[in-house]
């Protein structure tokens, strides 16, 4: 039986507030973080459910990384590795495509996400289906894949658990390994009550909110879509060059389904997933597992080169993306975000998107990994690309967690810079260099820094008599001193105090 696509089942707008959850997502043009953030601050039901999910994650992680005992080394190997990889990335990716090619697979280029989805939606086609099922991906998502596969008549099914969730709640991912985070029990048993049926077999008519009776609704929703599909499409871990393999890491045994039971396979690739040799694949089963579901290994590890007669997908297509990556490459400090091996450990260690969740990042690449990556694959000429990264507070937590050590907070500091420059170069106002003029002034001289430092102690206590704190401002303090105090300044400042006591020796 197939299942025609009576409405959508990834574009349709997210229902209104108060109906099904909580979590809403921000939409696709989305405005600002600033905007998307305080949106999201006021749903407390996503920030007990991030809490709680992140919490968990991130203290297992830590258990696990410490049974490492060369945790460091390992970290440094896959830093280093990434960056030849980078270094050589042209030389590799040829290789790639040779040894792809000898073991049996069809290699497509493609420049962006349109060339991707044309090569993706015609080899579809070209099957004469009108369903596929995939396994969880973030490049398919990056290039909108669902959405543009739904455009020409064929329903992409997620097998992914969380996916799942995500796709019948009409919802969209927010974090890039547990999409359904901000979802809990409660709410997932509402949405597969209401939204399983219409698109294939529904859920027990008594469902409880246990998460085995839920994941057992799901295996029976999908195992129907499994056993009918006739394409399947994956995304990879890692393509390993020197033998034409590919790879990915799972947890549920939904990608084994879809890796070896429809008859022809589709692979969607990053060009930055090459990895050179097999033995390299040591190194990021070590870092991947630990970093980003806190197991000493993940239960399924599927790879493939080529095809075997009479033995799984008899067809098997990878798709090379781009999309970006090569001009992140070209920028000398952003890109050491293309060693990210997407594990998720920044997100789950970083505050801001505790608070705030994945969909107030306006991209399918949220927390610290997202602000430094979209705006270097999107450019930064939206609200939200240019804003992205300034959804940080540089405490740098994401940077000690990342197991391939990239340098979040200085990329971070590139492209604030980077932003400030193009406002510059367009002659936009811009308010940092106004306030950089006393700022300058005031530094530079140490009698302007005595000066000003007399005047703000004379000031504070003429105008704090019985507090010894500073509460709300006017603008433009409003914004910072609204949410905190700050402690009033000191009556007499060290210079005065070092000139009284010490008769101003040096
Ligand atoms: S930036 Fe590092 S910690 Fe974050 S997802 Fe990528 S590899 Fe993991």
């Amino acid at each position: 039986m197939t299942i025609s696509l009576p409405i959508s089942v990834r574009r349709t707008p997210a229902p209104p507030p108060g109906t099904i959850g909580v979590g809403q997502p921000e939409p696709v043009a989305s405005p600002a973080f600033r905007e998307n953030a305080k949106r999201q601050l006021q749903n407390t039901q996503m920030r007990k459910n991030l809490r709680h999910a992140t919490t968990t994650i991130r203290n297992k992680r830590l258990l696990r990384v410490a049974e490492v005992p060369n945790w460091e080394d390992v970290r440094s190997a896959g830093a280093a590795l990434k960056d030849r990889i980078g270094r050589h990335l042209d030389t590799y990716l040829a290789q790639a495509e040779e040894n792809l090619t000898k073991a049996g697979a069809h290699v497509h280029w493609a420049r962006d996400a349109e060339e991707a989805n044309r090569i993706i939606t015609g080899i579809v086609k070209s099957k004469g289906v009108d369903e596929v099922v995939k396994i969880k991906s973030m490049v398919t998502q990056e290039i909108e894949m669902n959405e543009a596969l739904e455009d020409a008549g064929i329903a992409a099914w997620e097998t992914d658990l969380a996916e799942l969730i995500v796709q019948l709640g009409h919802d969209r991912p927010s974090h890039i390994l547990v999409p359904a985070i901000h979802r809990n029990r409660e709410e997932v048993r509402e949405i597969f009550k209401k939204e399983m049926g219409q698109y294939g077999t529904p859920p027990p008519d008594k469902m409880s909110n246990d998460p085995p009776i839920l994941a057992g609704a799901a295996r029976r929703h999908l195992r129907e879509k499994f056993l009918r599909a006739k394409v399947g499409i994956s995304g990879s871990n890692m393509v390993i060059c020197d033998t034409g393999t590919v790879c990915i890491v799972e947890s549920e045994g939904n990608g084994r389904m879809c890796l070896t039971l429809p008859e022809t396979l589709i692979s969607v690739v990053g060009i930055e997933k090459v990895i050179p040799t097999f033995d390299d694949l040591e190194v990021f089963m070590k870092l991947l597992p630990r970093s980003s579901t806190a197991e000493r290994m993940n239960p399924y590890t599927s790879m493939w080169t080529g095809t075997t007669d009479g033995d799984g997908p008899q067809e098997l297509h990878v798709v090379f993306v781009d999309n970006g990556r090569t001009n992140a490459l070209a920028d000398p400090e952003g890109r050491f975000a293309l060693r990210c091996i997407r594990c998720s450990a920044c997100l789950n260690i970083c505050p801001i998107f505790e608070r705030v969740g994945g969909h107030a990042y306006g991209s399918v690449y949220p927390g610290p990994i997202g602000i430094i990556l979209t705006p270097q694959l999107r450019g930064i000429n939206s609200p939200i690309d240019k804003s992205l990264p300034y959804a940080s507070t540089l405490c740098c937590a994401c940077a000690d967690a990342c197991p391939v050590k990239i340098p979040i907070p200085d990329i971070i500091v590139h492209l604030r810079n980077k932003i400030a420059d193009k406002k510059k170069h367009d002659k936009r106002p811009h308010l940092e260099p106004t306030v950089m003029i006393p700022v300058n002034w005031t530094f530079n001289s140490a009698k302007h820094f005595e000066f000003v430092q007399k005047a703000v102690s004379f000031a504070a206590s003429t105008a704090l008599k019985n507090t010894d704190y500073i509460g709300p401002m006017p603008w433009p303090a409003s914004p910072w001193t609204r949410a905190r105090d700050i402690p009033a300044p000191p009556a007499e400042s060290f210079r005065q105090w070092w000139k009284k006591n010490r008769g101003g020796q040096r």
